[in-house]
């Protein structure tokens, strides 16, 4: 008799990019996207970063300073870009993004031009923002499906 337990599809690829937001340094904000073949094959993970080389000793992580500059925003990839840039294998047509939180509107315009069909977010707290109206505008426009999680409420413990 085989394991009726085991995990589905969904929770499967949301635990892994919740799991890929833990490796965040943002002491605010952890996000992690897990970008999935219509087949349900993992192509790629990111999280909520500072590009490669700038260090985060060197850059800033606060949300207010004196000015822009002194703040992560100018600074900061999300979780769902660095994804679609962690891919190495050429196209990304067709592909599932799962998200731990619903893509801002820059984000969404790569989800788009990626050719990334289906976007499974988890949070939408943001959801009277102008950036995820304007995300949904977007990804209305542009046929591209999404659709909120649904939390099995399944609390996975892992040794590491
Ligand atoms: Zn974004």
């Amino acid at each position: 008799m085989k394991r009726e337990d085991y995990i589905s599809w969904d929770e499967y690829f949301m635990g892994v990019a919740k799991l890929s937001g833990m490796r965040s340094k943002d002491p605010h904000t952890q996000v992690g996207s897990c970008i999935v073949s219509q087949d349900n094959k993992i192509l790629s993970m990111g999280y909520n970063g500072f590009p490669s080389g700038c260090s985060d000793e060197e850059f800033p992580w606060e949300r207010d300073g004196e000015d822009e500059l002194s703040t992560k925003y100018p600074y900061v990839t999300h979780s769902e870009l660095n994804a679609i840039l962690n891919y190495r294998g050429g196209s990304l047509e067709g592909a599932k993004l799962y998200v731990s939180l619903f893509p801002c509107n820059e984000c969404a315009k790569a989800i788009i031009q990626a050719g990334i069909k289906t976007v499974i977010y988890d949070s939408d707290k943001y959801s009277s923002s102008a950036s995820t109206k304007a995300s949904k505008k977007m990804f209305n426009s542009a046929g591209v499906r999404y659709y909120q999680y649904t939390a099995s409420g399944r609390v996975i413990k892992i040794s590491i």
